[in-house]
């Protein structure tokens, strides 16, 4: 576990029919479970590893420095866990996040649907009151692994009569309850990363609504800067991944170490400076998020720069690798790992919300420009 991330089978997300790649990967997981050390700064009663911030950030820096790879990749950490350790009640506390920790459940999101993208308070999956348990209908769609996540946060409809923002709310389900079906989009890249899902009156148990009845939204956008903090960690080259610079370097004609092509020379650079700037600054937020400050709007910023950061990134290397770059399949070029991942890096500015969206929050929140 001690080499970077290199192709997506290292990733292991975990949960009911995860298939490990290895011993060493069920084992680096179960370990790093147990300590609570997937999350570090969680709470020690839910799981978490309970560490303040200077010990949470020793941490990152030591498994940084040891090249160890995450133990779990979890939208059950990065995304539902804070929205559960805001809005949860006790009970939904102790019974999901010690197993999100421990990598034992996947989660998708059921956010968007066909009409409600960038508008998604527009959002229309019904869910209705039947007494002692509630009835999901509609569908939603671009839902990253619905085919594999074994449960879904979604947000519903629960009062259609109430302006788009009120009447939404926010509950989660087991994907193999009866009446779901996920059906997987096939992408450009030829991979199939998320799914269409259908829902046909699922029974959703009451106790599985998170937070009031109606009161959905502003759990949605707690989650969603979370989210966005998430997919803006694309813009950081992974730890112990070799730098654009040295990959220019081995893949391009060099002497004594430097470019020889002058203009490539000039965009490596800029694009590492950038990024150590980049890093600096979200270290800079991190730290205040483990003081408690809330990172709001700033994290649409970060979101936008991260993403265009990394399409940068992958443009230049589809440059410094020329025609290399074009093969689509073959194992000399790993299937095509460099133009399906420069593909890919065009889906990170617009999950989460677009670029654009990001831009106008930021014009509003941040700069307190007029709509
Ligand atoms: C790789 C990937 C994974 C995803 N995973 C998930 C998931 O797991 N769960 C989930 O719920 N969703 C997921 N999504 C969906 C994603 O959240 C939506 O695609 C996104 O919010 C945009 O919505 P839309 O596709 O309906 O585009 P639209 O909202 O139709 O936007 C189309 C274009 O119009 C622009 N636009 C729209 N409104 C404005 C405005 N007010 N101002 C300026 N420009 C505007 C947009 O920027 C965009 O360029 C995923 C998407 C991708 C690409």
């Amino acid at each position: 576990m001690r080499h970077p991330y290199g192709s997506e089978k290292d990733a292991c997300w975990g949960g009911r029919g995860f298939q490990f790649q290895s011993e060493d990967q069920r084992l680096w997981l179960e370990r790093m479970g147990e300590r609570g050390w997937t999350a570090p700064s969680w709470p020690s009663e839910y799981g978490g590893g309970g560490l303040d911030r200077e010990h949470a950030k020793i941490l990152k820096k030591e498994m940084a420095r040891i090249n160890a790879r995450p133990a779990l990749y979890s939208f059950g950490i990065n995304m539902l866990g804070p929205a559960l350790l805001k809005y949860a009640n006790q009970e939904q506390k102790k019974h999901f996040l010690p197993q999100i920790v421990r990598g034992e459940i996947r989660w998708c999101q059921g956010y968007s649907e066909p009409n409600a993208g960038s508008d998604l308070a527009s959002l229309q999956a019904p869910l209705e009151d039947k007494g002692d348990h509630y009835l999901l209908n509609g569908s939603k769609v671009w839902t990253s692994y619905g085919d594999k996540g074994d449960w879904m946060f979604c947000l519903v409809r629960t009062d259609g009569d109430a302006s788009k923002h009120e009447g939404i709310s926010f509950v989660l389900f087991d994907m193999e309850t009866p009446g779901i079906k996920a059906r997987p989009i096939k992408l450009i890249s030829g991979r199939s990363p998320f799914c269409e899902v259908f829902f046909d009156n699922v029974k959703i148990p009451k106790d599985q609504l998170v937070g009031e009845l109606n009161k959905g939204w502003s759990i949605a956008k707690y989650l969603l800067t979370h989210e966005r903090e998430m997919i803006s960690w694309t813009g950081l080259t992974q730890a112990g991944a070799k730098s654009l610079g040295e990959i220019a370097r081995q893949n391009s004609p060099s002497r004594n170490g430097i470019l020889d092509d002058t203009f490539l020379r000039a965009d490596v650079t800029r694009l590492e400076m950038d990024e150590l700037a980049f890093a600096l600054t979200i270290e800079r937020a991190r730290d205040e998020t483990r003081a408690g400050v809330s990172l709001g709007a700033v994290s649409s910023w970060f979101k936008y720069y991260g993403t265009e950061l990394n399409k940068r990134r992958h443009d230049l290397l589809m440059d410094i690798h020329g025609s290399r770059s074009l093969p689509w399949e073959g194992e000399g070029n790993e299937d095509g790992k460099i133009p399906r991942d420069w593909l890919r890096t065009k889906g990170n500015s617009i999950e989460g919300g677009t670029s654009e969206i990001q831009l106008n929050i930021v014009a509003k929140r941040i700069l307190g420009l007029p709509s």
